[in-house]
Order: structure tokens, then sequence, then C-alpha cells
């Protein structure tokens, strides 16, 4: 247990700044107050946008040698891992997330910075030959500023995830921490002054979406949007940026649907849908929120579901039980709803359908919908909760018209022991990564991104680097040749 500081700052052009207006924090498992935040307004936002574009304007991150950017970066890792156990906690109490997950966050978030660390100095462009008489090169400029707007379920990591390679790029950044969770990002704030990066290059405010969120997103002193969220907020976003014509990386949600056929292995199966949708209480873009079964083995399948689901241990995040609390009292209506009219669609319930009672927070049962057909409002839309909607197939090409069959495309997976069935499935699969026999099986090496409305452009591995630059030609006519 660490205290934690009653109130918290915005971080604008090197300086820990207060705004007029607070935000007060609650822990999402006993709904008590962890502490308030400054509420930046549009003129907080405006201030900390001016300095990351000074920042950028002064090529403050880019006219050095590369190796002092991997400097900058392997340092901010090493002040994330000083700081893992303080953050953890706090990020713990503020999102209801177990304290063991809260720690990975912290600790992935150091991974992305030794990772893009390593590319920071092998940005290299490519040599055209054109014939006698010309040298042909490209270069990678940053894009300048870019704007970071973080969602609540993973607000840490998914900062770190962007920053990490904007930053080893030598964009400067500002970030939009999410207002129900916005404090762990604070922690991981101060790791980042402790690296001593140049003035101005990160700056972290927390504000309304709507208000500030949305003044940025117009703004023309943006160069790149990053925006992880809803698909709701992420259209808007882009026509702000049409304005502009600015680039974007956009990750927004998904509805993933696990293959599951005869000849899988039972114990992986059962193990990867305890991550899949439990994890993080649901609230995760890729959870396997649709589990596709074949029809022979479906009732057994819902069975040994069930029992797992039903086997959970529950409680506050700071205990480490399997399953947490929502982040809201408002996500967790939501989610109920969902379940309520799925039931009325004719979805039957094997466990859960609805919040746990006697507990003071806002913790929605772990749930497991049964008879749920491919058009049903569960099997299209997105939850964001521990909701598992499983749905019976007769072939293969019948599942994999189910799972392509949503608005969506992030993941999907196949279980099979048949090395062909799975690689036929994952090719046709219209989904930004395919897993075999273990949800979440890649890692931050791996990209990872949308098809539809889950987004576009990748995120994590070598590729990613590449959202952060733009190509610049220089063709040269030599004389003389
Ligand atoms: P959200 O869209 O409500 O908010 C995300 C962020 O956008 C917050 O910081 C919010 O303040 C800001 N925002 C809200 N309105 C805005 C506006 N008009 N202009 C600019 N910014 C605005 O999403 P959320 O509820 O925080 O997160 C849940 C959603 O995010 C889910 O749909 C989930 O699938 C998605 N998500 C996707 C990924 C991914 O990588 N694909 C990861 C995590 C979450």
């Amino acid at each position: 247990m660490h205290p934690i500081a009653p109130h918290w700052l915005n971080f604008i052009d090197g300086q820990w700044t207060d705004s007029e207006q607070h935000l007060s924090i609650h822990n999402p498992g006993t709904t008590d107050l962890v502490a308030t935040i400054a509420q930046a307004s549009v003129a907080d936002a405006e201030c900390a946008l001016q300095a990351a574009r000074r920042c950028a304007d002064s090529n403050a991150l880019n006219r050095v040698r590369p190796a002092q950017r991997v400097t900058w970066l392997l340092e901010v890792a090493a002040q994330i891992r000083a700081i893992t156990d303080e953050g953890a906690w706090v990020l713990c109490q503020e999102n209801g997330k177990s304290l063991r997950d809260a720690r990975d966050e912290f600790i992935e978030a150091a991974r992305y910075f030794e990772y893009y660390a390593g590319m920071a100095d092998k940005i290299e462009g490519k040599s055209i030959p054109l014939g006698d008489g010309y040298i042909d090169f490209t270069v990678y400029d940053p894009l300048g500023v870019s704007l970071q707007i973080v969602p609540w379920n993973f607000p840490v990591s998914i900062c770190a995830r962007s920053l990490a390679p904007a930053l080893a790029a030598g964009n400067a950044v500002v970030i939009k921490s999410p207002e129900l969770s916005p404090l762990g990002l604070c922690v991981l704030m101060q790791a980042i002054e402790r690296a001593g990066l140049p003035q101005g290059a990160v700056n972290l405010i927390c504000g309304r979406g709507r208000e500030v969120g949305a003044y940025l997103a117009g703004h023309r002193d943006v160069d790149q949007i990053v925006f992880t969220g809803s698909v709701g907020t992420g259209q808007s976003i882009l026509r702000s940026a049409a304005e502009h014509a600015i680039p974007s990386v956009m990750e927004l949600g998904g509805k993933s649907a696990a293959l599951v056929f005869p000849d899988a292995d039972r114990e992986q199966l059962i193990s990867s849908v305890k991550s899949g949708i439990f994890f993080n209480a649901g609230q995760v873009c890729s959870a396997m929120s649709r589990l596709l079964v074949h029809r022979s083995i479906y009732d057994e399948v819902v069975a040994d579901v069930v029992a797992m689901a039903e086997g959970l241990t529950v409680g506050l995040g700071q205990d480490n039980p399997d399953h947490t609390p929502v982040i809201s009292a408002a996500q967790l209506e939501g989610i109920e709803a969902l379940c309520r009219r799925a039931q009325q669609q004719g979805a039957v319930v094997a466990t859960g359908g609805e919040a746990i009672s006697g507990l003071s927070g806002h913790y929605m049962a772990p749930t497991v919908l049964r008879d749920v057909t491919a058009q049903m409002e569960i099997a299209q839309t997105e939850v964001f909760g521990p909701v598992l909607a499983v749905i019976p197939f007769d072939s293969e090409e019948e599942a994999l018209a189910i799972a392509n069959g949503t608005v969506f495309g992030l993941v999907a997976g196949v279980f099979t022991q048949d090395l062909n069935r799975a690689l036929r499935c994952a090719r046709r699969l219209c989904t930004g990564q395919v897993f075999v026999n273990e949800w979440y099986a890649g890692g931050i090496e791996t990209p990872f991104g949308g098809v539809g409305l889950s987004g576009f452009g990748r995120e994590k591995g070598q590729e990613a680097l590449y959202s952060y630059v733009r190509t610049k030609n220089l063709a040269v006519r030599i004389k003389g040749e």
C-alpha cells in the first residue's frame, strides 16, 4: 500500500500545473474518493499544445544524434521500472483492476520504451537508383506534434504504446488522459520528467473529452492524432482531422470471435476463454466477446465455460482476485441493459447476467449467454464488459461467415489441432490479428490494429514506428555525369 496524494496536476511545458476546476476520481470497487485532479480547460489545452509546438519547431528531439533519443527512451524505461510499485497501486485504486494487472501495465510501458529505444537510431531511408546523373534517397522526418487521446481501460500501457514510438521518431506529444482513470498517467509522467527530455516534449492534460479533446482534435497546430477509444468518438475526431487533412491512427472497438472446432484442446481453450473475456472485467477492445462453437461439442463447451466462470474469485483489485469491478455505475448499467435485451431476443443466461448483489462497487457477474444467434444485438454490439456470447455453428464456412459478419474486425482466434484448418481460417478472417490456440498470443512486438469500424493504422511492433514519420524524397541532379 502506498499513500496517494490527495490532489494531482497536469504537466504542461515542464511544469506541474493546476486548473480552476477539479475532477473527483473514485475507486470502482468501493466508490470511495481516491483523489482529485486538475480538470484542464481549453486554455490549459492550448498552453500544452503550444509547448509541444515550440518543442517540435525547435527540432529539439530531432537535431540531436539519434543515439541521444535512444538514451532518453532507455532512461524513461528505467524510471518507469523504478516507480512501478507506486504507480501500480495508484492505477489499481482508481481503475478497479487487479494490482497484478496494474503492475503488468507499468512493466509493459517500460518495455515499449525499451523496444522503441532499439529503433530510435535505425530509422533509415532508402537509396533509389535513377541512372547516371542522379542521386535519389528518402529520409523519414518526424510529423511534428502528435496528439494522443487515451481511454481508461489500460491508460498506462496504451499511452506508452504510442508515446514511445512518437518520441523515438522525434515528435513532441500532447496526451489527453481519460477522465475516469487519469492518475496512473500522472505517475508515468513523473517517470518521464525524471528522464530529462527537452522541455515541452511531453505534455499531459486531463480534461473533458467533448470539450478539450474535441478542441485539440480540431486544432491546426496538431500534426497527427492517435486515438484509442470508442467508434463514435473516433468518427467525430476523424471529421475534425479531415478539416486539416491530419494523418491519424484509430484504435477503436471490437466484437472479436473465437472459432472452436471439435478437435480443440479443451484445457487450452478454457484457459483462453478465461483471459479472453474475463481479463480486466472484459473491458478490453480485443476481448473474446463471441465464442463460436461447433454444434457437436456446444453443450459440453458451454458447461466447461460456465464452471470456469462460476469458479472465478471476485473482489477488490488490491487483493488480486480473478474478477474485478467495471469502471463506473454507468458502465455497469449499460452492460446489464444489454444482457436484459439479449434475453428478450432469445439468448439464455447460462450464468451471471446481472450485477453481483451485496457489493458496494460496480461488479458485473461473469456472464455466459448461450443460444445466441449471429444477428442478435448481443452478437453485434461491443459490450465492453465480462459478457460472453456463445453461438453454435455447423460448418467451417458458416463459422467464418458469422465471425466476419459484424462491422468490426480487430482480432479473431481459431482453436483446432488441424494446422491446415487453422491457417485456412486465419487467411479468411477479416481482422488485423488472428490468434491460433491461445487468445492474446501476441505481444508488444506484434502489429496490432483493426479492419472496418475497428479502425486503421497499426500500433506495436516495428511497423508502428512508421505511423510517426513522414517520408521525404530527395532527388538530386549531379552535374558532369
Ligand atoms: P471514449 O471514446 O469514450 O473515450 C476515449 C477518449 O476520448 C477519452 O480520453 C475521452 O475523454 C476522449 N473523448 C471523448 N469524446 C471526445 C471528443 N468528442 N473529442 C476528442 N476526444 C474525446 O472511449 P472509452 O469509454 O474511454 O474507452 C472504451 C472504448 O475504447 C471501447 O469502445 C473500446 O473498444 C475502445 N478501446 C479500443 C482499444 C484499441 O486499441 N482498439 C483499446 C482500448 C479501448
